[in-house]
């Protein structure tokens, strides 16, 4: 009996990508081992995330950073960072953040779900542009004069989401904030692949950039990156961990903390709440060294071989259509009849074994399938229960 039979759970068919509501992907054998063996010792958590820093260093040219319970968690910490610098007492008093700097600056086409990790620091959000290209208005959208507008001594980062679509670009967000002293915070969560993006903001000049552990580097579901400035990563990582130790007792490993610019030891910070355990923080070191060890374009031959196999199962589907769409994650496109794809969508989830598809394109009539965490022996049962919804 599997793991999830014994707890009287269904496993499911994930067709839809690392999203946390289907439980990211799977881990390879190699990280749930390396998890395992974590687990079967003790270790001081400084001095691991001091390890992790150096790894995560190494891998994105940032100065440090530090494994955090995911990418929203690193929008925490680093917001919380941002405000509080190397302060404990300021640190202590988040998120009240009464008489300090206690507004970040979005885009108003970038707010999105996840930027309740940002409040949840105490700031209030100010947002700027009007999207006119998102309401179909026009072609515009927020520009960099208007970040730099909106800066006051109040602020304490500029919040960008990369996306390709992002407006205004990084690099004129970038220049407009650091030439008022603001640091920018990336929330690049998502945007792996290219596995070049693991520098790429950072070599932009971003301070600090939070990246998903569970989506495609494949690390444990609860797991997430934070890089970037020294200084940053430093506050962040002494508002995350545990600190229940006296001052005299106290001495943190020197390459992520040092203790001399602390003018003395903050309580547990805002951030103790989303603790990072060691198996998280193994697990992920692990991944992220064998996703840079191989290459988007291996990555891509293996998506693209299921892709083809779950598309030559379904060349017979009399009223649908399907489209292979080549990219660095191929997926294939599934166009039904016209107002029948969110019933489709509903009956694969709700079937047996039940399928989880990527709905973004419900309102075109298109499914998607995203190959990335599907198993090679799952294509054909796929396929097969694609056909019964649809065929
Ligand atoms: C997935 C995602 C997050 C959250 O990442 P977690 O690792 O699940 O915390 C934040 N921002 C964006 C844009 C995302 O896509």
């Amino acid at each position: 009996m599997s793991i999830y039979e014994q707890f009287g759970v269904r496993t499911i068919i994930n067709a839809k990508g690392p999203s946390t509501r289907v439980s990211g992907g799977f881990l390879e054998a190699e990280v749930s081992a390396a998890m395992a063996e974590a687990g079967r010792h003790c270790v001081d958590m400084a001095e691991l995330q001091a390890a992790a820093s150096s790894v995560i260093a190494g891998i994105t040219g940032a100065e440090a950073g530090i494994v955090t319970s995911g990418a929203a968690a690193g929008l925490l910490l680093g917001t919380a960072a941002c405000v509080a610098g190397l302060d404990p007492a300021q640190m202590s008093r988040l998120p009240d953040t009464r008489g300090m700097k206690d507004e970040v600056i979005m885009v108003r086409s970038q707010r999105n779900f996840y930027d309740h990790a940002v409040r949840a620091a105490g700031v209030q959000i100010i947002e700027v542009g009007l999207p006119d290209r998102v309401s179909g208005a026009g072609v515009r959208d927020a520009e960099a004069w208007e970040i730099s507008a909106a800066i006051t001594e109040r602020t304490a980062a500029v919040v960008y989401v990369a996306t390709g679509r992002s407006r205004p670009v990084l690099a004129e967000v970038i220049r407009v904030a650091h030439d008022r002293g603001v640091p920018v915070l990336v929330d690049a969560a998502a945007q792996l692949p290219p596995a070049s993006n693991l520098q790429h903001f950072i070599a932009l000049g971003a301070d600090l950039v939070a990246f998903s552990g569970g989506k495609a580097i494949g690390g444990p579901q609860g797991s997430g990156i934070l890089c970037g400035r020294r200084d940053l990563i430093m506050s962040a990582i002494l508002q995350n961990l545990d600190l229940d130790i006296e001052w005299a007792q106290w001495s943190p490993p020197l390459g992520l903390i040092d203790k001399q610019r602390l003018a003395g030891l903050p309580p547990h910070g805002i951030g103790r709440t989303c603790k990072v355990g060691k198996e998280t923080i193994v697990g992920l070191l692990v991944a992220l060294q064998r996703f840079v060890a191989s290459s988007d374009a291996r990555r891509r031959l293996v998506w693209l071989a299921r892709i083809e196999r779950l598309a030559a199962a379904l060349s017979t589907l009399g009223n649908a259509t399907v489209v292979l769409r080549d990219g660095l994650l191929p997926k294939l496109a599934i166009t039904l009849m016209e107002g029948t794809a969110m019933q489709a969508c509903v009956q694969l989830q709700d079937g047996d074994p039940s399928v989880q598809v990527d709905p973004s394109e419900v309102e075109n009539g298109r499914l998607l399938v995203n190959p990335s965490c599907l198993a090679d022996d799952e294509v054909e049962l796929l396929a097969r229960r694609i056909r019964e919804v649809i065929g």
